[in-house]
């Protein structure tokens, strides 16, 4: 079996303010499937915020309303994948991390531990930052880099990130129409790693700096990441089921 991470962002899995539950579907069979042919399969979601920003609109551009946003959002949100995920007669589980867990070998560990058994009992593990405790400057940016983390310390080969964006591009495609995708990138400077942050919407926190650190991180430690639409599943289906790179962009040193 083949270990992977697959990082979902705030903007796919949110539609007006609340939990974009056709898109979830789609992303819960898509791990079905992932699960049928040859993958273990560990996912980290966001969506917390927005799951309890339906059930209570308060101001989230407070961190303290963030964080109980994301108190009340995330029993919601994980509800709504157990239902998914019933309909394939598949089990999900919670682990909320918070980033100090990887700053000690023990807590990598014992979260290790949890999640081997996870797979080994064919449970998908859902991760998610533990908004409601993370002090601000520990927190990772939009779940991209606290994925990346995961999947090098719980031995995943591979982390797909899908979000708003279907690659990454020369430039910002949503500011130049002439920007161009890359379809493999082997090396990141340290001028794109320190831009500022891009986000493409209320609920994202990260934009392409995170992910470029992510990247950066993974393949620094032998690993690969995959970018990829998280609207249209079609280029990472075609990547990781038929072992077709059509769109989407792969991040390695290894060619
Ligand atoms: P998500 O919530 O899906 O993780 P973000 O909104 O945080 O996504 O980040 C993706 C956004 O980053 C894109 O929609 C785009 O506006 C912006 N961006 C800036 N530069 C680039 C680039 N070179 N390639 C792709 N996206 C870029």
């Amino acid at each position: 079996m083949q270990r992977i991470v697959i990082k979902v962002g705030s903007h796919v899995l949110t539609e007006n303010s609340a939990v974009a539950k056709i898109r979830m579907l789609a992303l819960v069979q898509l791990i079905a499937e992932l699960k049928e042919d040859k993958y273990e399969v560990i996912l980290v979601s966001s969506g917390a915020v927005a799951a309890g920003f339906t059930q209570l609109p308060i101001d989230r551009n407070s961190v303290a309303n963030r964080q109980a946003l994301a108190a009340i959002g995330q029993p919601l949100l994980l509800k709504m994948y157990q239902e998914k995920f019933a309909k394939f007669d598949l089990l999900c589980s919670q682990v909320l991390l918070s980033a100090d867990v990887f700053e000690s070998d023990k807590h990598v560990v014992h979260a290790k531990v949890a999640i081997d058994t996870l797979l080994e009992n064919n449970v998908v593990p859902i991760i998610n930052e533990n908004d409601t405790v993370s002090i601000e400057e520990l927190v990772f940016g939009d779940n991209d880099r606290l994925s990346a983390h995961v999947a090098y310390h719980f031995d995943a080969e591979l982390l797909v990130i899908l979000s708003d964006i279907d690659a990454f591009y020369d430039k910002d495609p949503h500011k130049y129409k002439d920007a161009k995708q890359r379809a493999v990138v082997t090396a990141i400077s340290d001028e794109e790693l320190n831009e500022e942050h891009t986000p493409n919407n209320e609920f994202a926190t990260g934009g392409i700096v995170t992910k470029l650190q992510s990247a950066d991180f993974l393949m620094k430690h032998g690993r690969a990441m995959f970018l990829a639409s998280g609207f249209d599943l079609s280029d990472a289906r075609s990547f990781l089921l038929n072992g077709k790179h059509a769109g989407g962009t792969l991040f390695t040193q290894y060619q």
